[in-house]
């Protein structure tokens, strides 16, 4: 399977309880098609995660936009607007866009204090003729980055893994990675482009790379200039990006830098919390890590043009697809961690790959970023993706670069390889007590409940 989408064009606030159930919507549309006009009430339980923070995360209103068959790269502020008003206020939904029928927000979205035992992000939405006899039904899981499966296709958890079998490059994990690039003598954004090969054109592969820098900085720009002085949800933050970026300014002071990374982290984190238009990198609650260190080298150091765009977000692509294959990239299942925690690891390589760093020395950036992100929990104040994910960003941008500079000065040779830290981040994730992965009901969420 190809890498690209760890990368995609999205929706805030939430991959995978927002991005996620929006595409289970559209999936779901396909498999109705043919059955339509049959069809007179559709109804939407959330289970797990997805229940209790999917208010906060917009997902009950973003499994109704992927019922109207929408797709996320086209939905901005003003169609949500439509769809949300017809909905939840009219109770009439769109079904895939084609046909109208009655839509009761209180009855046919059911929040269910449930887990469902294949993943923490379950759903499941059923079909109903006018006799309310059910017609169809399909269980699905986020199961983080905005990637959907069905219950069948979780269940057959090697599907991806037969269908590399046929592939003449695979790379399940960084050792694989690592023997390739001595054995072919090139660094891992090379080897990235010969596995992306297998799957796309050479041209389609850099213009999707470019397509995707170009809407990171049109999101930064956004956050530097909101319409909204605060942002949405119980807690009323104040959005800091413009004026911060107004305040921040060069100065002598070398760690003056650390300024301008938290204004490109926090500008885009506020717009992924205001539910705005991200590039989910690889989720949408550490959206910003990539991106910010971007900005760094972007505007701070020199030569970063569209070669290194390119070598910077395959290099970052290659080692999330690690994470994704032998751990998780999702808040519910192993923390935050696997999300700003993988960012940051995926940026780290990145940015050494693109400064001259060979194979070796970018996945020990990536294992650096990792080790000093594990144990990290995901306590979504409010069930929103604000405090403490925006600030977090900021956290996993700085310690990507710092990870980044200490592998390409270090002379020892590394005592944890990248796929330890990858299994251990996993197995503490399923350690972790439940309140701590995506519930809102343990650390700040639960402190400060009284807030919101
Ligand atoms: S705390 Fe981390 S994992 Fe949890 S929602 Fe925020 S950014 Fe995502």
């Amino acid at each position: 399977m190809s890498n690209l989408n760890i990368f995609k064009i999205g929706v805030g606030p939430s991959s995978s309880h927002t991005l996620g159930p929006l595409i289970a919507g559209n999936l779901f549309c396909k498999q109705i098609d043919s059955i339509l006009q049959k069809i007179e009430r559709i109804e939407i339980t959330l289970y797990g995660s997805l229940s209790l923070t999917g208010k906060g995360h917009l997902t009950d209103k973003a499994v109704i936009w992927g019922l109207n068959n929408v797709e996320p790269r086209f939905l901005d502020a003003n169609l949500q607007m439509e769809i949300n008003k017809k909905a939840f206020d009219k109770n009439i939904l769109n079904l895939c866009g084609k046909r109208e029928i009655p839509f009761y927000y209180q009855k046919d979205i059911i929040f269910s204090d449930i887990f469902l035992d294949l993943h923490e992000n379950g759903m499941c939405i059923k079909a109903f003729d006018a006799n309310n006899n059910k017609l169809t039904s399909q269980t699905y899981y986020s199961i983080g980055g905005g990637f959907v499966k069905t219950e069948e296709e979780l269940k057959q958890d090697d599907v991806e893994i037969d269908s590399n079998n046929t592939l003449i490059i695979s790379i399940e994990n960084a050792t694989k990675a690592l023997y390739l690039c001595d054995e072919k003598q090139i660094n891992l954004a090379q080897l990235s482009l010969m596995y992306e090969l297998q799957f796309h054109t050479e041209e389609y592969i850099k213009a999707y790379c470019l397509e995707i820098w170009q809407v990171m900085q049109e999101v930064y720009q956004n956050g530097i200039n909101p319409a909204q002085e605060y942002l949405p949800g119980k807690l009323q933050l104040h959005r800091r990006a413009k004026g911060l970026h107004k305040r921040v300014k060069a100065t002598t002071d070398p760690m003056g830098i650390i300024d301008f990374i938290s204004l490109y982290a926090i500008a885009i984190a506020e717009e992924n919390g205001s539910g705005a238009r991200v590039v989910t990198a690889p989720t949408n609650g550490a959206c910003a890590v990539i991106p910010a260190v971007m900005l760094y080298l972007k505007n701070h150091t020199i030569g970063f043009g569209d070669d290194e765009v390119i070598n910077f977000l395959l290099t970052a692509m290659l080692i999330g697809s690690f994470y994704k294959k032998n751990a998780s990239i999702s808040g519910a299942e192993a923390g935050c961690q696997a999300e700003i925690g993988s960012a940051s690891s995926m940026a780290a390589a990145a940015m050494a790959s693109v400064l001259g760093a060979e194979a070796r020395v970018a996945c020990n950036a990536a294992e650096m970023a990792m080790e000093h992100h594990l144990g990290l929990t995901c306590d979504p104040v409010g069930g929103l993706v604000q405090i403490p994910c925006i600030e977090r960003n900021a956290f996993g941008a700085i310690k990507a670069i710092s990870a980044a500079r200490m592998a390409m000065t270090r002379k020892s040779i590394p005592v944890v390889s990248l796929d330890e830290v990858i299994k251990t981040m996993y197995q503490t994730g399923k350690d972790m007590n439940a309140k701590y992965r995506e519930t809102s009901l343990g650390g700040l969420a639960k402190t400060l409940s009284s807030v919101c």
